[in-house]
């Protein structure tokens, strides 16, 4: 055990504790946030997608303050990012201690103990008996991409398979086998071809209508599945899905790819959904909680699988080795106790949005593994999904001091640092209990 008590938020010495929080001293955004998104709107992409006023300043646990004084209990992590809280000690230790030595080598040209040590871990805790090997990106959506690579060029075959409601990122590979929103893919196509979708959840159709219609199974390379869809609006797969799924690559020698990278890094309670459901990949492919909010990404593969040739696939920053150390520390705290935690605090969650679904007739379908959880917003009256109302919800808590963030097209998704305690994610859900009533 790593000595931090799981009912308090872990304390750094010096003056990083930032306070307790929902503290909130003003109608939102304060002055000095107004003036920064009053910049923002001016100069930075409008590709972005605020719901609402954050002007972070500071992070630590799972409070975050932002530039005004305020504070927040944090029930988003960086979309399910941050998953040792913000600025654990224990990785920003690992951070400078690594950029004190060196920050960058390049991983594809030369060696360094970080990458072969994540690697060597990352082959370990993945799913399944057979010798692994890995490949590190700065991303997700890289990590994927990587992955189509592999995938084509492994099996010889060009067709790849993915799911309605899949979020899988936004380069062009990785948007090809997104299938999310609309928007996501309006005006970039033409896309890259000999990819196909079905019902998220329905391996029948691949069989009777893409097997037999579209593609013969023996041009499949890959299907690309989200072990718990994320993005399309956190989907919980029944039971029989993905064993069923692993069943039909073996049977037509199709790879089967798990995009853990919402999920994974012990979220839900494993290190990986996958888990939950004694399936193992052929490839899996991890990001976000991976280290902590570095910038980074796996592809984690069975040896006979990942046999690209020296300079197939290569990357200046991919496994950058400051992103390795904050990894390596990173997986440390979720093995030695943020896991276990993610299970009980898991429980506690689960538990409660029931209760609020039960209270609140605007609130249903309250789901989730692990610290990975949802809610959808219906009208009350009709029982029909309201989006407006979703988004009154997520503003409302806003103000109250929980951040959450929206999912598919009426979710609102939980998804708190792994490090998070009993108290914290109790005042949390009464804050956004709470806030429901107020925003009908
Ligand atoms: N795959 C899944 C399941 C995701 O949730 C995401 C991001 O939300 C991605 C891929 C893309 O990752 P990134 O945003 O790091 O490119």
């Amino acid at each position: 055990m790593l000595g931090i008590k799981m009912d308090e938020q872990p304390k750094s010495p010096g003056d990083t504790w930032i306070g307790p929080a929902p503290w909130i001293e003003m109608a939102l955004p304060g002055p000095v946030a107004k003036a920064i998104i009053e910049r923002d709107e001016r100069v930075t992409s409008p590709s972005n997608t605020r719901d609402y006023p954050l002007v972070m300043d500071r992070g630590y646990g799972s409070v975050i303050a932002d530039v005004d004084g305020n504070r927040f209990l944090d029930m988003a992590a960086g979309i399910a990012v941050c998953a040792t809280g913000h600025s654990h000690p224990k990785v920003t230790e690992a951070i400078e201690t690594q950029a004190k030595a060196f920050i960058h080598i390049c991983g594809s040209d030369f060696y360094y103990s970080p990458m072969v040590q994540l690697c060597e871990r990352l082959a370990k805790i993945a799913p399944g008996k057979a010798k692994k090997r890995v490949l590190l990106t700065n991303s997700g959506t890289e990590a994927v991409e990587a992955a189509f690579k592999l995938s084509r060029l492994h099996s010889g075959r060009k067709w790849v398979i993915a799911f309605h409601g899949a979020f899988h990122g936004r380069t062009m590979g990785a948007l090809s086998l997104t299938c999310s929103k609309a928007r996501q893919q309006e005006g970039f196509g033409p896309l890259v071809p000999m990819v196909a979708h079905v019902p998220y959840g329905d391996v029948e159709a691949i069989e009777s209508q893409l097997f037999n219609y579209k593609m013969a199974p023996c041009e499949v390379a890959a299907i690309f599945v989200e072990a718990f869809q994320g993005e399309g609006g956190y989907v919980v797969p029944d039971a029989r899905f993905l064993p069923r799924l692993r069943s039909l690559c073996d049977k037509h020698g199709i790879l089967l790819v798990c995009d853990e990278i919402q999920s994974g890094a012990g979220r839900t309670g494993k290190w990986f959904a996958c888990d939950h459901f004694s399936v193992v990949p052929d490839i899996l492919l991890m990001a976000k909680g991976l280290a902590s909010g570095m910038p980074l990404g796996a592809v984690i593969a069975r040896e006979d699988v990942m046999d690209w040739a020296p300079g197939a696939q290569g990357s200046t920053y991919g496994g950058n080795p400051v992103c390795c150390a904050a990894a390596l520390a990173t997986l440390d705290l979720i093995e030695n106790a943020y896991m276990a935690n993610a299970r009980t605090r898991g429980e506690q969650l689960i538990t409660e949005l029931r209760e609020i679904e039960r209270k609140h007739k605007s609130i249903t379908n309250a789901r989730g593994m692990g610290l990975m959880c949802a809610v959808d917003v219906v009208n009350a009256r009709s029982g029909k999904p309201d989006a407006g109302l979703r988004g009154r919800l997520l503003r409302q808590a806003f103000d109250n001091g929980v951040i959450l963030l929206p999912c598919g097209e009426i979710g609102i998704r939980f998804t708190p640092p792994l490090c998070i305690n009993e108290t914290q994610l109790q005042v949390a859900l009464k804050v956004f209990d709470e806030a429901i009533p107020t925003v009908q």
